[in-house]
């Protein structure tokens, strides 16, 4: 798994073929056994396949030939669902049209902004990951037209020169939040919750609060932060409302987006009406499987719903209201590869949100030990001056860059075969009865 092309290698399936290197070697050198790093590597969500699949495309730009790299084994949501194709794999020209594009503005008011891929990057903070890290996902960001947003814990100068695609995040302990850093940026992020711990606030421990950290976040260094929950100036709709009027009277860009990100509740799709009444241009649902090795796995597998259930329940919902194409509904939590996204897109969402990808594809093997002592040993989730050298910015760029580009051509291929030539056009797609060629029950089936 470690050598130049070596994941071509398909194993002991192959004794079969006539070509199997075991049999033929003359001197009986070769024996193939699982590597011993894949058998311990990741979880049914993220398996040693999905992992491997990441690093491939990370590194090459392409789809892996014999790695799973479309679903876990999960056995629900994701990796249950699948398409109902109409045409075979092709690299045919016609794809040549397809656009992947959307557009994050549905209000009369606000700017016009238009992502070139159907994705942006989630919050992660300036002492949860490191400045590194930060910088190459805000690099990858520009050179796909799209964005990342800051999370909470400030907005560190080394990033003003990608702002037009970074996202001002506010959170409950406005850590490093000022009018100079909501006034850098296109848009706001009011972030009340994440899916994966949901009603437990924010934390970064001692250990990982540096000067540097400390500096930025106004706090004292060796000191943990927490982030409490909820905001304790909003427990309305009405009071959700001021907050967003607030922001857009204090930013000095009057076409300014507001993104309001919530967790997924069972009554998720009345909290996205309360927040299309308050304003917000775009609606973020993030479910139960998103966040970093941060999150106590107790409250991530237990508390908030599924990103599955909860896209096409507010997606039905704002249709139903009237309102569906007056709101950007993007979903995150647990969304790993090309084929969540075009499968969360067809559950009814606009476009998604992508966080643990990207770190995956910077080398993270999902361990879990962001949180812990210095940090992450492979210098992503570390505030260590010595273990974030590990991780170069243009290095990081362009690994999440490849990756990008692997997931963009693999949509396209998606798109492609089930007939679209618009991701727009799979909105919704996968529940909608008016897809007869797919046996009238939209194109998304379970098995
Ligand atoms: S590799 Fe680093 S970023 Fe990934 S889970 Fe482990 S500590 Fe966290």
């Amino acid at each position: 798994m470690d050598r130049a092309n070596s994941s071509n290698c398909i194993g002991p399936k192959c004794k079969e073929n006539s070509f199997y290197c075991v049999s033929l070697c003359p001197y009986n050198a070769i024996h193939i056994e699982p590597n011993s790093d894949y058998m311990v590597l990741g979880d049914p969500i993220w398996t040693p396949d999905l992992l491997l699949a990441t690093w491939y495309q990370a590194e090459t730009g392409e789809s892996p030939l014999s790695i799973e790299y479309q679903i876990g084994d999960s056995g629900g949501g994701f990796d249950k669902l699948k398409f109902k194709f109409r045409k075979e794999s092709s690299d045919g020209k016609e794809k040549e049209n397809i656009r992947t594009s959307i557009e994050l503005n549905k209000r009369s008011y606000g700017a016009r902004i238009e992502i070139s891929v159907p994705w942006y990057g989630a919050g992660m903070s300036f002492g949860s990951i490191s400045l590194n890290m930060m910088l190459a996902r805000a690099k990858a960001s520009q050179a796909w037209n799209t964005f990342v947003s800051t999370g909470e814990g400030g907005y560190p100068e080394e990033l003003v020169p990608y702002k037009d695609h970074i996202i001002t995040q506010l959170a409950t302990g406005q850590f490093g939040v000022t009018e100079q850093t909501i006034g850098y940026a296109r848009i706001v992020e009011i972030k009340y919750a994440q899916g994966a711990k949901p009603g437990l606030g924010g934390h970064l421990l001692a250990d990982k609060v540096t000067p540097d950290v400390a500096i930025i976040r106004e706090s004292v260094p060796w000191n943990s932060l927490f982030s409490p929950f909820p905001f304790h100036s909003v427990y309305s709709v009405e009071d959700h409302k001021k907050h967003v009027d607030w922001i857009r009277a204090m930013s000095p860009n009057p076409d300014v987006l507001i993104s309001a990100k919530v967790s997924s509740p069972t009554d998720v799709e009345m909290v996205a009406v309360g927040c299309y009444h308050a304003g917000v241009n775009i609606f973020n649902v993030d479910g139960s499987y998103g966040g970093t090795g941060a999150a106590p796995d107790i409250a991530k597998k237990n508390i908030a719903m599924p990103i599955e259930y909860a896209i096409q329940k507010v997606h039905r919902f704002l249709v139903d209201e009237g309102i569906r194409d007056e709101i950007t509904f993007m979903a995150s939590g647990g969304i790993r590869n090309a084929y969540d996204i075009a499968k969360a897109i067809a559950l009814g969402a606009d476009g998604v949100i992508i966080g643990t990808a990207d770190l995956v594809a910077c080398g993270c093997t999902r361990c879990g030990n962001c949180e812990a002592g210095r940090g992450c040993p492979h210098g992503i989730a570390t505030t260590d001056h010595e273990l974030v050298e590990l991780i170069q910015p243009d290095w990081g760029a362009q690994r999440i860059s490849n990756l990008y580009y692997s997931w963009h051509n693999q949509l396209v291929d998606i798109l492609w075969r089930l007939g679209f030539d618009d991701i727009r056009d799979l909105r919704g797609a996968g529940l909608s009865q008016k897809y007869e060629e797919y046996g009238g029950k939209g194109l998304l089936q379970s098995g």
